[in-house]
């Protein structure tokens, strides 16, 4: 193995420790993963965030072939489609976080109801429509939202991120979990007030002046 397949390896087991950490895959419903040269570096099947461990890592190519005793995580498809679509994609992490669970349960996006949800890079995070776990049409939809989206809702699932390293896809699924929670919250006071078209116009120039975003 060298330097760099491990260095790779102990930062994906590093952010799935910590996404753990803040209850965002917990029991085996998450997975994270990394582009590694032609392949890809991935939790294995049925990982946890006290199992995983740098030598459970899968390295599996984007058909689905792998090497060695342990399966790749079931949504390796997913996976892959988003990092055959997006080349500047360098990581991608798969949760079941609470608040993202709740909203994606409606089938609707979460809203332009704050203006951080601009992060993600539009006026709402989109939400795709159900589809059986490690399906390729989930596969397929969810490469498609994350076009001009850095995260999307999976309908009565989850949610999925990218980024271009490991902790920047982890801190995007964490944000979105916040802002689903905050959402939610607000939703219970009433409809929350949306920000209008010429709002959205507004924090996109300022936050294009600002790079605000790169950093999540
Ligand atoms: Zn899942």
């Amino acid at each position: 193995m060298t330097e760099n397949e491990l260095k790779l390896r102990e930062e994906l087991v590093a952010q799935y420790q910590r996404m753990g950490q803040l209850g965002l895959n917990e029991l085996s419903s998450g997975n994270l993963s990394t582009r590694f040269g032609d392949n890809m570096l991935i939790s294995g099947n049925g990982a946890t965030s006290e199992s995983i461990a740098v030598d459970t890592i899968v390295e599996c190519s984007f058909d689905g072939d792998w090497e060695g005793p342990r399966k790749p995580s079931s949504e390796w498809r997913m996976h892959a489609a988003i990092y055959k679509q997006h080349e500047e994609v360098q990581a991608v992490v798969h949760t079941h976080s609470d608040y993202c669970v709740a909203l994606a349960s409606s089938l609707k996006p979460l809203p332009g109801f704050h203006y951080l949800v601009g992060v993600f890079g539009g006026s709402d995070v989109p939400c795709v429509p159900y589809s059986t776990f490690g399906s390729q049409s989930l596969a397929n939809d969810a490469a498609a939202a994350l076009t001009d989206r850095t995260a999307c809702l999976l309908g009565n699932h989850g949610m999925i991120a990218r980024g271009i390293h490991l902790k920047r896809a982890a801190n995007t699924a964490y944000r979105l979990e916040l802002m689903c929670r905050q959402y939610v919250l607000a939703s219970q006071l009433g409809t929350p007030a949306l920000l209008t078209d010429a709002e959205w116009e507004d924090f996109f120039a300022k936050a294009e002046e600002n790079q605000y975003g790169k950093g999540i």
